[in-house]
């Protein structure tokens, strides 16, 4: 028999761990509230979620994070977080929230390896990137498809890649596969480029980098592997296809919110509400970084996110007499 946990009012089952404040994601938003929120003497606990780092660790180098003037890698910021927030008490575990009863506290998280019962909630799950939705995609994916230029750019040594997306992440990551790619093409929906000034210019000036405009991919083709794609200009209507081993992927990001539907506010996009003070719709949960932000995305601003929701959510648990 499944023993109804929302009957315990705070009582911890066998299979189930108490804590104040429950951190959901291990991204830059994640990380920083658990360093305010172990600083508040609170001893959180974060589950890392799929990957741990989130997003930011995926990335090569991150150039814009204050207080590293020549960079730093994005996995190494996110162990440099962790690492922080651990000396002050945190702890992290590898484990994801599968599903959540946020209508009473202590809030019920059920994870892949058990159930948190916790007074205070900080999401922090961060976003996935979007998918083409077009035939051989998702067949190609690990051969050949890729979402992520740090993790797969190695395998493109010499080999032509395409990028699709027309944004910062699109030119971002193209700039790093020049590192490895014998050509890098950008293809883009429309003649002019979403990415900020710099590094446009930069792209502009990569002479391994070149640009396909105008143009969707509608097909992704190969037997094993990424062979070809099927272009079409959405101007003219013409039809091509290209030759390309390699088929990267960048045209935003979707919220990871599935689990909050129906218990947290969201807007359109799946993106949670929050007021300025991180708060969600249900007292005692908090949202930051990329899961409440479709416009910013940058560590420091999800940073900062996680460490206002800490504070808030220390504040929170104070007014409670917690
Ligand atoms: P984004 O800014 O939303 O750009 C997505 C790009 O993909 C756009 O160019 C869009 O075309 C294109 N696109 C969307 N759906 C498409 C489809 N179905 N088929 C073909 N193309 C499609 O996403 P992002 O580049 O991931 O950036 C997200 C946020 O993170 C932005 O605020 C960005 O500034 C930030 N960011 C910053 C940095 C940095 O500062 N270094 C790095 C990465 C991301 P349209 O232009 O026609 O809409």
């Amino acid at each position: 028999m499944e023993l109804n946990l929302s009957n315990l009012s705070g009582q911890s089952a066998s299979n189930s761990r108490q804590c104040e404040v429950l951190i959901l994601g291990s991204g830059p938003a994640g990380l920083a509230a658990a360093l305010y929120a172990a600083r508040a003497e609170l001893e959180p606990v974060v589950l890392t979620g799929m990957v741990m780092g989130g997003q930011a660790g995926l990335t090569d180098t991150i150039e814009n994070y204050p207080g590293f003037p020549e960079g730093v890698g994005g996995y190494q910021l996110g162990e440099l977080f962790q690492k922080q927030a651990e000396r002050f008490g945190a702890r992290v575990e590898v484990d994801s929230a599968v599903s959540v009863d946020l209508s009473q506290r202590p809030f019920h998280i059920k994870t892949d390896n058990g159930e948190y019962l916790s007074q205070a909630l900080i999401v922090a799950t961060g976003a996935n990137p979007n998918l083409l939705n077009i035939p051989g995609e998702k067949e190609l994916t690990g051969r050949g498809v890729s979402y992520c230029a740090t993790c797969d750019g190695y395998f493109f040594k010499e080999k032509r890649v395409v990028v699709v997306g027309g944004g910062d992440s699109a030119l971002e990551e193209a700039a790093f596969l020049t590192r490895f790619a014998r050509s890098v093409t950008i293809i883009h929906r429309r003649q002019e480029l979403r990415a900020g000034a710099i590094l446009q210019e930069r792209a502009q000036e990569n002479p391994k980098v070149n640009f396909i405009w105008n143009t969707v991919v509608t097909e992704v083709v190969g037997e094993k592997k990424v062979e070809s794609i099927h272009l079409k200009n959405v101007q003219s209507g013409e039809e091509s296809t290209i030759q390309t081993d390699g088929v990267f992927i960048f045209i935003g990001n979707t919220p990871n919110t599935q689990i909050f539907n129906r218990q947290l506010e969201l807007n359109d996009l799946g993106y949670i509400k929050v007021d300025h003070l991180m708060q969600t719709s249900v007292a005692g949960v908090f949202a930051a970084g990329e899961v409440a932000d479709p416009h910013f995305r940058q560590v420091v601003t999800s940073a900062g996110m996680g460490a206002a929701a800490a504070i808030q959510a220390s504040r929170f648990l104070a007014d409670q007499g917690s």
